[in-house]
Order: C-alpha cells, then structure tokens, then sequence
C-alpha cells in the first residue's frame, strides 16, 4: 500500500511537517469518517521517515529511498502499524495472514477463516510493541506507531497503550486515529495533542473521486449517499449498484403514495428480504432517510439521497417535524444492535415497522 496524502490535506500537512521540531509525542488524529484520517497519519508517518527530505521541510516522502520503499510495502523497521487482524485483512491479505499468525497460530488464509479475525485492537498487540520502544532506532531517526480506530481498544488495551503514553521512550511518536473521540477515555486524551483532519471541499471531493474512476456524472450522488466524505463514497461505489439502494427508492415511493388512514404501507416482504442481509447494511440507509425526513419536513434540502427528494418532501408532510426528529434519533440508537442482532428477521421488523409509522 502506497500512503500519500490526500489533495485536500496537502497544505495542512505542510503546515504539520514543518513543526516537526516541536511535535508532540503523541497526536489524535479526528474527523469525519471517510475523509482520509488513516491516509493523513500514514502520509505524516512516510514523510516523516523519509531519508532524503530535509526535517523541518514542508517536503512530503520522496517515494525513492530506502525508507520510503519498505514504509511503501508496511515493512520499515521503525514503523508499527497497529489495527485490528479482520481491518488488517480487508487492507491486505499479506500483511494480514502476518499478523493474524501473532493471535492465532493456526489460522489459514481461507475466506472462512479471516471471518473470526478480531474486530478490537487487543492488548496483546499494545504489549508486543514493548520491547520494541526501548530498542535504538533501526534509522537513527524517528520510532512511529500510527494506530487505528483507536476507539477498537477496549478499556485494557487502552490502559496497556497510557502506559506507554505517560513515559514515552525518545523519538517516539504516536500517530492514533479516531472516528470518536468521545469513546476514549480520558487520560488518553489528556496525553495527545488533537488535529482535526480538513475536510475537503465538494469539488475536491468530486474530482478526486473522478480520479478513481467513478463516473462523473454518478460521483455526486454517491458523495451525497455517504455523507459528502470521498473516500466512504468510494467504498460504497464499490459494495453497491447504485448510490440509493432500489428497496430503499420503492420503499419511500410507496410511503409517500400511502394513505396512512387506511392501513400505510405493508411491511412484511420487505422486512424479511432485508433479514437475508447483515443489518449493518440497511440500517444505515434507514438512518440516512431518517435525516432526510427531518430536514425536509424542516423545509431544508436533503442530505443523503437527493434524487428521492421530491418523494421525501411528500413523505415528510405526512407528519410533524418531531416525528421525523424522534424517528431519527431512535435509529441512531439501534446501530449497536445492528452488529449483535439478536433475531434478524424481528430487527428488520421492529425497524421497518418504526420507519413506517
Ligand atoms: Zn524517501
């Protein structure tokens, strides 16, 4: 994986590398989901590593020497990746079968297997780096660990890493990144310094996702379906047809077609094909409608699927503008459910039933 950073970041990084004379030992690298929090920190990390740029220089990693080629392919001797195995695994099945071996000794690389890859940062992966710390550095330069989520810790991996946070070895750096600061505790926090990663601007947004060749004409509405963040926009070019998936297209159709005096809208079909699929997948689109209800109802335009707006206003009129409000922050609160369902089929029941009221 070649890191670089991301157009709009570029500046800021400048900004960045420029203090590295005076970085702290440790930085909380947040921001919107999907605008390139993991990108900036392996961009810091490269350039910062990098053995023919000249430190203090806005320059970022040449991409040539030595530095570079092993950071390029997760291989520089002073640099730690830490993240979960299974986020290893969608990232690279090399570096991940590597790492997967350190949990469990017998794992194979069979599709199968990389489905009981762990989703939490274990304490175990914090305690490796130990030794690691107290080594000269390979390079003579820096020693960098760029973590994420970090929020993935649970509370002993977290106390495991403050360990290592309030008596930092020298030339250490911590690049963490998190999608939540509020979920970490708090004597992290007080140890690193906070960088909120820029957000890019819809036209960056729109041209680099033109870069990765998604057609211009679509890369709005798929920017819009993933909440105006580019790279989440990519990834849900690339796990679905079309930016507004067709159940959700039918579904508001025929509630905003629906005379809620005389029974609305039958939920049953709906609710058990949806049941055949893991609720992390539709739930959020319920969310995203949810929002669209309240801030059409609100009189303002939607955010997430534009090209429903003229069904979500009719829908919208429907009902006052706290029952959209409530109606969103009730699905908001069944997303922890949705990764432990405890029945499918009545969690697509209990949703739809709730979105159709
Ligand atoms: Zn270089």
């Amino acid at each position: 994986m070649v890191a670089g950073f991301l157009p709009w970041q570029a500046q800021f990084a400048q900004h960045w590398l420029q203090r590295q004379a005076s970085l702290p030992h440790a930085l909380l690298i947040h921001g919107l989901s999907g605008t390139g929090k993991r990108e900036f920190a392996l961009g810091m990390a490269h350039a910062l590593l990098c053995e023919r740029r000249a430190p203090g220089s806005p320059d970022f990693a040449c991409g040539e020497c030595d530095a570079c080629r092993w950071s390029a392919v997760g291989n520089h001797p002073d640099l730690m990746h830490v993240r979960p195995a299974a986020l290893a695994a969608r990232e690279g099945a090399a570096i991940a079968s590597e790492e997967a071996s350190v949990d469990e000794p017998n794992v194979d690389e069979s599709p199968t297997s990389k489905k009981k890859l762990s989703e939490d940062l274990r304490v175990d992966q914090i305690r490796a780096l130990e030794p690691w710390y107290h080594r000269a550095t390979h390079r003579g330069g820096l020693r960098i660990v760029v973590l994420y989520p970090a929020e993935a810790m649970n509370a002993i991996a977290a106390n495991a890493l403050l360990k290592a946070l309030e008596e930092p070895s020298p030339e250490t750096l911590f690049l963490l990144v998190t999608d939540a600061p509020d979920r970490l505790l708090a004597t992290i926090l007080s140890r690193c310094q906070r960088l909120t990663i820029p957000m890019p601007t819809e036209g960056q947004s729109l041209s680099w996702l033109a870069q990765q060749g998604l057609e211009q004409g679509q890369a709005g509405e798929w920017l819009a379906a993933a909440g105006h963040a580019p790279l989440r926009a990519l990834a849900l070019s690339l796990q679905q047809a079309t930016p507004c998936p067709p159940w959700a297209n039918d579904l508001m159709t025929g509630l905003a077609k629906s005379d809620p005096h005389r029974g609305g809208f039958a939920v049953g079909g709906l609710a058990d094909e949806l049941a055949k699929s893991a609720a992390i997948q539709w739930l959020p689109v319920f969310q995203r409608l949810g929002v669209d209800l309240t801030l059409a109802r609100a009189g303002l335009p939607v955010r997430y699927y534009p090209k429903l707006s003229a069904v979500t206003r009719q829908r919208a009129q429907q009902a006052p503008l706290t029952h959209w409000s409530s109606l969103a922050s009730w699905l908001n609160s069944q997303l922890p459910l949705a990764t432990h369902p405890l029945n499918a089929k009545l969690f697509a029941h209990a949703c739809l039933q709730r979105f159709c009221d």
